[in-house]
């Protein structure tokens, strides 16, 4: 039976897995998260003092990384442990980034992430979704917004927090992992020719939600 394979890219911070969450649960697809793969062996790279690229790459074959689907919602499992409440954590953001440009963590995580389109109806967002990962996916969506923005708006959610870095930081982040995506020699973060724009700037959650749903279901009707 043919699958809907929807593809999300976009950069760090524009909302691409909250958006994709929700729409995933209107429509009753499932939505795979693939940054959190990364971030799976980004934590396995810092546990385990190998975050160069020679020291990941000879021993990715070990590094276990599944998914699990409960009640539609993603647990990331790393060699049988589950660590999807380990992995939103600065550091753990600047190694994923960091081992996400390693062509063998690439590969790796490859064949899992084509196998899961190929049995569900998904929304899979990610970086390479739309170039690498599902060419041929029934709709293509790049989601954006600025650097600015996007860190305002992860500092709003972080504010509470005791430990709530400053803004200026945020921002720096961002602009570094936009560096390292865009520019790394593999599967760089790239809006696909066939993909569709969604400029989120100076729209609000409901307003993109709603967008790229109505998207989906012209693309499916
Ligand atoms: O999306 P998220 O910020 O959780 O992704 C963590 C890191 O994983 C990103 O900074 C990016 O470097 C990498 N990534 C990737 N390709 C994907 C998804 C994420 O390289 N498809």
């Amino acid at each position: 039976m043919k699958t809907v394979n929807i593809a999300i890219d976009g950069p760090s911070g524009a909302g691409k897995s909250s958006i994709s969450k929700k729409v995933a649960a209107d429509l009753g697809f499932i939505h795979v998260d693939t940054g959190a793969m990364y971030r799976a062996i980004g934590l396995y790279a810092i546990r385990n003092g190998c975050l160069e690229p020679d020291q990941i790459a000879a021993v990715i074959e070990d590094v276990d990384v599944t998914l699990r689907f409960i009640g539609g919602s993603q647990r990331v499992m790393l060699c049988g442990e589950d660590v999807t409440d380990h992995i939103r954590t600065p550091e753990v953001s600047m190694a994923a980034s960091k081992v996400s440009a390693v062509p063998a963590v690439r590969a790796h995580l490859l064949d899992l992430q084509k196998k899961i389109a190929a049995e569900n109806d998904i929304i899979m967002d990610g970086r390479d979704i739309g170039s690498v990962v599902l060419p041929h996916a029934d709709l293509k969506i790049f989601l954006t917004a600025s650097a600015e923005e996007r860190a305002s708006r992860r500092y709003l959610e972080l504010r509470e927090k005791p430990d709530c870095p400053p803004y200026e930081d945020i921002l720096r982040d961002i602009r570094q992992r936009d560096e390292n995506d865009m520019h790394r020699a593999i599967a760089p973060l790239t809006q696909a020719p066939d993909a569709v724009l969604v400029d989120s700037t100076s729209m609000g959650f409901n307003e993109v939600v709603d967008t790229i749903t109505a998207m989906i279901r012209e693309t499916i009707d």
